[in-house]
């Protein structure tokens, strides 16, 4: 092999700098050393692993910007900001922000000595974006939930198809970082081809989390059962719910059973949210009853539980959720609550996961109307979406037509982003000896532009975030007082104002189309069923089996092999029969497949079998135990389906 000469140590220097930190989990290392060869690299690690050091640490060792390709507005101005505050200059482009905005974004990451740029997927594809992007000064391009690019993934979006076409603009020196938590292997293949990897070039941790215990609990009543175990369990932890309406009703339950809880879900407001999440940061509430809402940039390393009352529809969202349990290493549990009702009602998620196409069809031009769009135009435009009024204006049942936008998305017509929250931002338009002419000649303006330009800097070069609330107090006005002066200001062309609003959006991709020119192809809905129906059963299986080792279990999915865990409740059984995993597993086939043929009674059976008497006996018992078996009238054995 070739030499290369990399040297870890001024990584090392950078990322103690500027984290504290001093050593590198090993497979930060391995990604870092494969970056700075300059190689495209696929980095697996689990959620909380640690992935963005893995860019942030090469680009600030390196010259040059690090653009930083990923889908979640909130995290990524939550990134930005965490970088800004460690003075590292970063800045983003995204859905919600004007035309004149980003060319200023892109023009500071040209010039401006910037070390990261973020940006959403979509824009990727934007001809401003393309424009500029061979003149930016590369050192490498992240690309954060690569699963995303694959249509077999549970969260495909088809933005990130268009990022490959990148490399038309960029030096092909510039590698790729691509990070995930959860890949099968099919994904991991789809990633590497479909942003073009000039080789492949995976690296990756185990996913195994020796530290959870998965415990699968079958019961009728979960409400007393979470009670029971919430009384005798300490520490702080996570309950999953499916729908808002159970988050508030199993907080309720545990309140008033003297449990401190709370609950959440992405239908309460932005400043309630964050107070609850940093309420339960802190340690001030103990138990978060929640949607998958919950999770997303949550930096809490002492969860001693994650539980599960409702199944999730796929092995990848479970592993990702119970994986926020026992990030100190400390023993920690995930538990699923699973009772017999529960498989159907699963596997009516189908039906509305997937609304017959006609019903997706009346959804597009529901909103192409609502959104005032005209038959042939409307690509590129980025609308404000409420969600509820649009589905209270057409009488339409919200989660299909959830569902049915969904697969407008992935058919590529349109994008949607989550609720963003988008402060007022203001940029003077004149010089600065223009404004003290208007100052002079408008007197009652004086006092506003004097305390504007006391409070931010940077307004004469860029558009910069202010906050109404604080100008109010400041200068003890109303809040509507400063609005109105802004609004004024922005008349009379002294300043550019984009007020604040906090809103999801509707990106177009396409132009609208006539209905019978709207395609809904098989690969983007029959397939796709077909994996959600794959991933669903999949999920069925975990809550069902009764022999497997849980921990196993969820690393053979990802294309692991381990061993037993020893802690899971299958494992936790079979360690007090006091059977290695192989004398069992050898007893009970010879049993299983003896029963396939005769119906002996329990002395013929031990007699048969050709093992120890009292390893026969043990697994015959732990067989009745579990409903594997059953005798009929005679005492006969017979091996149950
Ligand atoms: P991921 O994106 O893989 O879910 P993050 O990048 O958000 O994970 O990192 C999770 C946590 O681990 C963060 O709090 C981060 O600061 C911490 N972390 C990352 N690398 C190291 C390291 N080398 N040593 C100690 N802590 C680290
Ligand atoms: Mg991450």
């Amino acid at each position: 092999m070739m030499q290369t000469g990399f040297d870890i140590e001024p990584y090392l220097q950078v990322l103690t700098r500027y984290w504290g930190y001093t050593s590198f989990k090993p497979l930060q290392e391995d990604i870092i050393r494969s970056v700075a060869e300059g190689r495209d690299t696929l980095g697996l690690m689990p959620t909380g692993g640690g992935k963005s050091l893995t860019f942030q640490v090469p680009a600030l060792t390196n010259e040059g910007i690090c653009l930083v390709i990923t889908p979640l507005i909130a995290l990524m101005k939550d990134q930005v900001n965490r970088l800004n505050s460690l003075e590292i200059k970063s800045l983003a482009i995204h859905s919600g922000m004007n035309a004149e905005e980003i060319d200023n974004a892109l023009e500071n990451a040209i010039y401006g000595d910037y070390k990261f740029l973020y940006v959403s997927p979509e824009r990727i594809s934007t001809r401003i974006f393309q424009g500029k992007a061979s003149r930016l000064n590369l050192s490498l391009v992240a690309i954060d939930e690569a699963h995303c690019i694959s249509q077999w993934g549970y969260d495909f979006r088809p933005s990130y198809l268009k990022i490959v076409t990148l490399r038309d603009h960029i030096s092909d020196k510039v590698p790729f970082l691509a990070l995930t938590a959860s890949a099968t292997p099919q994904v991991i293949d789809d990633i590497m081809s479909k942003l073009a990897f000039r080789e492949k070039n995976v690296l990756r941790t185990s996913f195994e989390r020796k530290n959870i215990s998965y415990l699968l609990r079958k019961v009728e009543d979960k409400g007393t059962y979470l009670i029971n175990t919430l009384q005798k369990a300490k520490g702080s932890g996570i309950v999953y719910v499916r729908s808002r309406k159970r988050c508030k009703e199993v907080a309720e339950l545990l309140v008033s059973n003297g449990i401190n809880a709370d609950f959440y879900h992405a239908g309460l407001s932005v400043e309630l949210r964050d107070k609850k999440q940093s309420s339960w940061t802190t340690g001030e509430i103990r138990v978060i009853v929640s949607t998958n809402a919950f999770g997303m940039g949550i930096d809490k390393s002492e969860v001693r539980f994650v539980i599960h009352w409702d199944i999730p529809d796929s092995i990848e969202n479970y592993f990702q959720e119970s994986g926020r349990a026992g990030r100190d290493n400390l023993p920690a549990s995930a538990v699923m609550l699973y009772s017999p009702a529960d498989k159907s009602r699963l596997l009516d998620t189908i039906r509305k996961k997937f609304p017959p196409v006609e019903k997706i069809k009346d959804v597009y031009e529901a909103i192409c109307n609502f959104l005032q769009v005209p038959l042939g135009s409307g690509k590129d435009n980025v609308f404000d979406f409420n969600m509820s009024e649009f589905v209270s204006k057409y009488r339409l049942p919200v989660i299909e037509t959830y569902n049915s936008l969904q697969f407008l998305q992935r058919e590529g017509y349109m994008e949607f982003t989550e609720e963003i929250n988008n402060p007022s931002r203001v940029h003077f338009i004149v010089s600065r000896d223009d404004l003290y002419k208007f100052q002079v000649a408008n007197e009652s303006f004086d006092g506003f532009i004097k305390l504007l330009l006391r409070s931010y800097t940077g307004m004469f070069s860029e558009f910069v975030p202010i906050n109404e609330e604080t100008l109010a107090k400041k200068s003890a006005a109303s809040r509507n007082t400063v609005y109105q002066y802004l609004v004024k200001l922005a008349s009379f062309n002294i300043i550019r104002f984009i007020p604040g609003k906090k809103t999801a959006l509707v990106i177009f991709t396409e132009e609208r189309l006539m209905r019978k020119a709207l395609l809904i192809s098989p690969d983007n809905y029959l397939h796709v069923k077909e994996k959600y129906e794959i991933r669903l059963n999949k999920m069925i299986e975990y809550a069902e089996s009764e022999n497997r080792c849980r921990s196993a279990f969820l690393l053979n999915y990802f294309g692991e092999e381990s061993d037993r865990c020893g802690i899971c409740d299958i494992c936790r059984e079979r360690n007090e029969l006091d059977l290695s995993k192989y004398e069992f597993d050898l007893i009970l086939e010879e049993i299983k497949s003896f029963l396939s043929e005769n119906s002996p009674d329990p002395e013929e059976l031990v007699k048969v079998i050709n093992h120890p008497e009292d390893k026969v006996i043990k697994v015959i018992r732990w067989l009745f135990d579990h409903n594997k078996i059953e005798q009929d009238k005679d005492y006969r054995l017979k091996w149950k389906l």
